[in-house]
């Protein structure tokens, strides 16, 4: 019979390591052991300061306080992103968390929407929606604090800073079992199968495992410079391979959103948190420098900025094999798609997911590892197919950057799926996506993507109630919406983080 697993070891201690830790010691039964290496010597990315709404639910489910992880990771909320300039310069568009308007005769309110159009109505779209009325108007609640309300059905959430992430995840994980090492790992044991035995740390330390996590960043230590796992490029369709990143003073209070400012030749990022602001500029090197991408971005940032400008190359794409033999890489060393909508601390959390879905035995049994391989792959897939969305549709020629932009090869699978909406808004849906029809509408309504007609079915209800309910919601949410505290107060009153005292 197959032995179990008895040692698991994660080598690395960034958002990746330290999140696989909490997962896996909150999971996994205490007869596998759980050990981490890191350098602090090496340190960590700590850009990754955005998140989207399954984080939540994988804070809840770990059973720790939402309030107290937000006020100890100085964290903010997150109604959406709003996109500015990416269409054309001017123009703004909000990609909003949870639904936009609500069924109307059990029918998608985006067709709903889509008949009121073609009855001559002009109202936009994301005036029916909930999170995107709060963004706007800077104000916040709990949708889930207010049922039976106009903002019941928005969903939220978190900015944070990813060096208290990491700081928060390691206390959670060594309290329940989690034994750190400090060092530098200097060799990659294998034995004549490949498989991983041990990781060698500099100072002559040995660590034996029979399961090993490849948390090591882009280094990719040992999913790459050991196992030879290959990189699929992706980076024909997303040009962009470089990102600058600063951090600034909050000049006013955070604002509920993720902001992303298309650029010459990129874009750039704003993530406020409650005591600093994370910034960004994401470009492609082959339009411009990095010395004028620094002088882009600290021309535009608010606030001073309290951190040196950081440069961060990387390479758009996934492993070829994410889990090869036994090890799983995870986070950065298992691929990058660029910050735009802010997935890669979820493509975390959902390879978690998956290997305790798929845990294996100690010889890690390849049936395992090709459906995980698949679940991850078709993830990394459909966000990296819903991030080209933001850019293949643009209208912008105003620099080389864009012109290429709008040359850059895009997939059969987005473009059959652009189709298909512009015909009658219809989505191809999986069963277990992130990014679902309101996410799709969104931003395919904010590219300028109209759909050239509505669905029939929607036609059952009489025009007078479609125009009465939609009136309805038109005069209900924003009446709501001005009632709500702004961010900041629901901040400083539900989860005030510690003052901390920036360098001068
Ligand atoms: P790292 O943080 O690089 O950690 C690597 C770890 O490995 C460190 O602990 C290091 O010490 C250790 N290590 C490496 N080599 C050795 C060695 N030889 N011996 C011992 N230890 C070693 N994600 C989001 O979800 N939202 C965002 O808004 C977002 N923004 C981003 C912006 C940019 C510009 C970039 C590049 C990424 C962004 N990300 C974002 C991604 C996010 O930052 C990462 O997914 C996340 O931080 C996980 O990183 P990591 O732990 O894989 O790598």
């Amino acid at each position: 019979m197959t032995q179990p697993v008895k040692s698991l070891v994660i080598a690395g201690g960034g958002t990746a390591g330290w999140m696989c830790a909490a997962i896996l010691s909150h999971y996994l039964p205490k007869t596998i052991r759980v050990q981490l290496i890191e350098s602090e010597q090496i340190g960590t990315i700590g850009v990754g300061e955005s998140t989207v709404p399954p984080f939540l639910e994988l804070i809840r489910r770990l059973g720790i306080d939402e309030q107290e992880f937000v006020r100890e990771t100085q964290g903010s909320f997150k109604l959406g992103i709003r996109f500015k300039n990416w269409r054309r310069k001017g123009e703004e568009y909000y990609h909003p968390f949870g639904h936009i308007g609500g069924h109307i005769d059990g029918q998608d309110f985006y067709q709903h929407w889509l008949r009121a159009r073609d009855l001559g109505d002009d109202t936009p779209l994301q005036i029916y929606a909930p999170a995107t009325e709060m963004a706007r108007h800077h104000k916040f609640m709990l949708p889930f604090k207010a049922p039976r309300t106009p903002i019941a059905s928005a969903s939220f959430a978190l900015h944070v800073d990813a060096s208290l992430v990491a700081k928060y995840l390691r206390r959670f994980a060594e309290a329940r079992g989690v034994t750190r090492h400090e060092g530098m790992i200097g060799k990659v044991d294998q034995d004549a199968r490949g498989f991983i035995s041990a990781l060698e740390l500099t100072d002559g330390r040995r660590i034996d495992g029979d399961l090993f996590l490849d948390c090591t960043g882009f280094r990719a230590l040992l999913i790459e410079k050991a196992l030879g796992v290959g990189y699929i490029d992706w980076s024909q369709e997303l040009l962009c391979d470089r990102a600058i990143a600063v951090q600034t003073e909050n000049i006013n209070d955070p604002h509920p959103y993720t902001y992303a400012e298309a650029q010459g030749s990129g874009w750039r990022w704003r993530i406020p948190l409650q005591h600093r602001a994370g910034n960004g500029y994401v470009y492609s090197s082959r339009h411009i420098s990095d010395e004028e991408a620094i002088q882009t971005l600290l021309s535009q940032v608010e606030g001073r900025p309290v951190t040196k400008p950081m440069v961060v190359p990387f390479k758009t794409g996934m492993r070829t094999e994410i889990w090869a033999k036994n090890c799983v890489s995870v986070g950065l060393a298992s691929g990058f798609i660029e910050p735009l909508e802010s997935t890669a601390i979820h493509l975390i959390y959902r390879s978690m997911d998956f290997l305790l879905r798929y845990f294996p035995g100690a010889d890690c049994d390849p049936n395992l590892s090709r459906e995980f391989n698949l679940r991850m792959g078709s993830d990394y897939t459909e966000i990296k197919d819903f991030v080209v969305l933001h850019y293949c549709l643009t209208q912008r020629d105003d620099t080389p950057f864009w012109r290429d932009v709008q040359a850059a090869p895009v997939t059969q699978s987005l473009r059959e799926k652009i189709a298909l909406f512009a015909e009658n808004g219809a989505l191809r849906e999986g069963v277990d996506e992130l990014f679902r029809a309101p996410s799709w509408q969104s931003v395919m309504d904010g590219m300028g993507v109209k759909p050239r007609r509505h669905n029939p079915l929607v036609d059952r209800v009489p025009e007078a109630d479609l125009r009465a309910t939609l009136a309805a919601v038109r005069q209900q949410l924003p009446a709501f919406v001005a009632t709500l505290p702004s961010h900041g107060e629901f901040l400083r009153t539900h989860c005030p983080a510690a003052e901390v005292k920036v360098p001068a």
